[in-house]
């Protein structure tokens, strides 16, 4: 009730303004704007040139205020109407709202330190799955309750393999989620967080049935782990959001799938002309990427071996085209590139150069005029920093990712750690931004887990308790080489280690099996293993499932 009135107060004194300083407008939930104003403070460096907690910017969030008893009435931050409300709301109703945003409290002392974990993806799991829970409480934020074995993904959206195959519940991963009375997950995105009070603010998936719409709450933290991902790069390009599909989770693959077959099926309808024919069937994938030619690969195959006898009708109609602005797989070698180029074009992959300049409902413009008609458009040119990354206001690396030193750790504040496609090395650490891969997300999460691990043990899980604790060994990233398939039980294995090292570089057959036991062994459970097993052994005996449900 004190913050209460402390804000209410600065709210009068200020006009409803939080000073003078430059406000963004951000939208948030509510039925409205929030504003998000940046107000300098300073920053302290220790004399052995360690960084002490002292925000530079201080991030002064509306959400924030709500979720401590001002309001959860929608507002802005200038004086409007809506201000004065809040400004004249009752002490009994600023008590409704702390319930409205009733969340988990700071932990007590004597109770164990609670880590909060945001994300669900390589980073999280790996980071959960050996989290010690006899030291720690855990809670994971995340609005998808599994983890997504991505090198996979390509596979569903053809029917090679089944969606529950590459997806895995994450209180598998982590039991306790499920088990341990002060564990949870929350399927919520979070939508803030607060350093100096060590809170995070989330926002419940949307479901209907909830007692407020959005429902919001927050969650105190002792140590934070921000592992929320990426998000796909569309480089502002017109119609892109719109029209075209990602490849990043499962419901994207049950999404193309979908579309995939019913294009399939409705170019048989009569009267549609043959024009009309080729367009739909006309599978457009933008990005020569390990995931644009992963899919490439899967559709050839498809075509070749499913269109070709179960829609015998359109088999001469459906085509896929791969388009990429410099040369496919630029990150492997050369031999493998010119490799992965001829297999795909004898595997009837129309490969393009190209820059799309805008996408409408049935047709791709390229920067040089040319205009390609598609029934299916997926995108895949690569990710970068996340909208909930970027209103964070945290530190960041050289690629606008969350920043961080050697040990994974956010500078500036106290107990928040990031890892995984959110986070990249702060350029004084002189390391580079890591690529987005899942290797490097997976090892990030087993070397902060074991530091987790280690801190608890000399009880440093508490907030603000691990300040001056040796942390031991840097994370030290060794990169073990790539893989992609390319369809046709093909593919390409790069052991170099850097772009430039020398190294074994194979492809073919034998890659392909390289590739296959790789993956099988790396997928997270058992459970999944046979999955994956069955649905490849079965495809291979009866060919793929071209039902349409749904
Ligand atoms: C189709 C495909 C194939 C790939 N193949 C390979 C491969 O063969 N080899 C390889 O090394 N890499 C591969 N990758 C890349 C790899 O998947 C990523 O680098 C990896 O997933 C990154 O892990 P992450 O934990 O950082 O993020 P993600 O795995 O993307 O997980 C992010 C998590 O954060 C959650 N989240 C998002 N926003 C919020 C929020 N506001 N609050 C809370 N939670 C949030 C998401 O729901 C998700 O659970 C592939 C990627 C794709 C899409």
């Amino acid at each position: 009730m004190a913050l209460a009135r402390i804000a209410r107060a600065n709210l009068r004194r200020s006009g409803g303004a939080l000073g003078s300083y430059a406000c963004e407008k951000d939208v948030f939930n509510v039925g409205g704007y929030t504003n998000i104003c940046y107000i300098p403070s300073h920053v302290y460096f220790n004399s052995d040139g360690k960084f002490s907690y002292v925000p530079t910017v201080k991030e002064q969030n509306y959400v924030n205020f709500s979720m401590r008893g001002i309001s959860g009435t929608p507002y802005h931050l200038s004086a409007s109407p809506d201000t004065q409300r809040v400004i004249e709301e009752s002490d009994s109703e600023l008590e409704n709202d702390q319930t409205r945003y009733a969340g988990l409290e700071a932990t007590k002392p004597g109770e164990k330190p609670r880590v909060v974990v945001l994300g669900t993806g390589w980073a999280a799991c790996r980071f959960l799955k050996e989290l010690d829970t006899r030291i720690y409480d855990v809670v994971c934020i995340s609005p998808r309750n599994h983890m997504v074995f991505t090198p996979l993904l390509a596979s569903t959206c053809v029917g090679t393999l089944e969606f529950r195959s590459v997806a895995e519940p994450v209180s598998r991963i982590q039991d306790a989620l499920a088990r341990e009375p002060n564990s949870y997950f929350f399927l919520a995105s979070c939508t803030g967080i607060d350093t100096d009070k060590h809170e995070v603010y989330c926002e419940a998936v949307k479901n209907g049935g909830l007692p407020r719409d959005p429902y919001q709450f927050k969650v105190a933290y002792d140590k934070l782990v921000i592992a929320a991902g990426a998000e796909p790069l569309t480089f502002g390009i017109k119609g892109v959001k719109e029209n075209a599909f990602f490849l990043r989770e499962v419901n994207h693959a049950q999404e193309i799938r979908k579309k995939l077959l019913l294009n399939l099926m409705v170019s048989e309808n009569p009267g549609i002309s043959e024009e009309e024919k080729k367009r739909l069937l006309h599978c457009v994938v933008v990005g020569g990427g390990p995931t644009g030619v992963e899919f490439s690969g899967e559709l050839s195959d498809f075509i070749m071996r499913d269109v070709h006898q179960s829609y015998t009708h359109v088999k001469d109609y459906i085509h896929v085209t791969l388009i990429e602005a410099n040369e496919i797989l630029s990150s492997f070698d050369i031999s493998l590139r010119n490799y992965a180029t001829k297999h795909l074009t004898k595997s009837g992959v129309r490969l393009m150069r190209g820059v799309v300049k805008e996408v409408h409902p049935k047709k791709i413009v390229l920067s040089d005029g040319t205009e390609v008609p598609y029934g299916l458009l997926v995108w895949s040119t690569g990710v970068g920093p996340s909208k909930f990354v970027k209103t964070l206001n945290l530190p960041t690396s050289p690629c606008g990712r969350i920043g961080v030193d050697d040990w994974l750790r956010v500078p500036f504040v106290e107990d928040v750690f990031a890892l995984g496609d959110c986070a990249g090395f702060l350029e004084r650490t002189g390391k580079p931004v890591l690529p987005a891969l899942a290797q490097v997300a997976e090892r990030e999460g087993k070397f902060l887990v074991e530091l987790f691990n280690e801190v608890g043990k000399q009880n440093g899980g508490k907030a603000f308790s691990a300040k001056d604790m040796q942390l031991g060994k840097p994370f030290v990233y060794n990169h073990l080489g790539s893989m992609a398939s390319v369809g046709r039980y093909k593919a390409l294995v790069d052991l170099r280690k850097s772009k430039d090292a020398k190294g074994l570089s194979l492809a073919g057959f034998v890659s392909w099996m390289i590739w296959r036991s790789a993956y099988l062994t790396r997928v997270v459970s058992w459970r999944n293993r046979f999955y994956v097993a069955v649905n490849w052994a079965t495809t291979l005996v009866f060919g793929r499932d071209n039902s349409r449900i749904g």
